[in-house]
């Protein structure tokens, strides 16, 4: 990989590690171009694939939206607001079954379950209407 390379593979990590609002690859073009004005979509796009081949980003492909991509790899479950498209972080529910799912000879890379509903600040919204 040349410098150039490396450099924009570690900015875009740095940015999606900061982040804590599981951005877009959109939002995180926005935010890595502020430090390096010539990168492009398409790169920040391999930076993606690559950070999540190496295990440095997953990404969460909710039902109600646009990919979002995480840099938190520990283990996590995610609420989604299906109104302003929020996602929150919720702590992990147990791994019961990936014991069963390793038996049936299936291999698990990364877990996340996906609650979907109003945030609280939609959810108050709607009431004050
Ligand atoms: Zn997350």
């Amino acid at each position: 990989m040349t410098e150039r390379a490396t450099r924009q593979l570690e900015v875009t990590y740095a940015v999606l590690r900061g982040a804590h609002d599981h951005p877009t690859a959109g939002q995180i073009f926005e935010r890595v171009r502020r430090q390096l004005p010539r990168i492009s979509l398409g790169t920040i796009y391999r930076n993606l694939d690559k950070l999540q081949r190496r295990g440095l980003a997953h990404a969460i492909r909710s039902e109600s939206g646009a990919t979002r991509y995480d840099g938190v790899v520990e283990p996590h479950d995610h609420f989604v607001c299906e109104r302003c498209e929020t996602v929150v972080d919720l702590s992990a529910a147990p791994a019961a079954r990936r014991e069963d799912i390793r038996r049936a000879g299936h291999r698990v890379r990364w877990q996340t379950t996906l609650l979907y509903g109003s945030c609280a600040a939609c959810a108050n919204l709607r009431e004050g209407t």
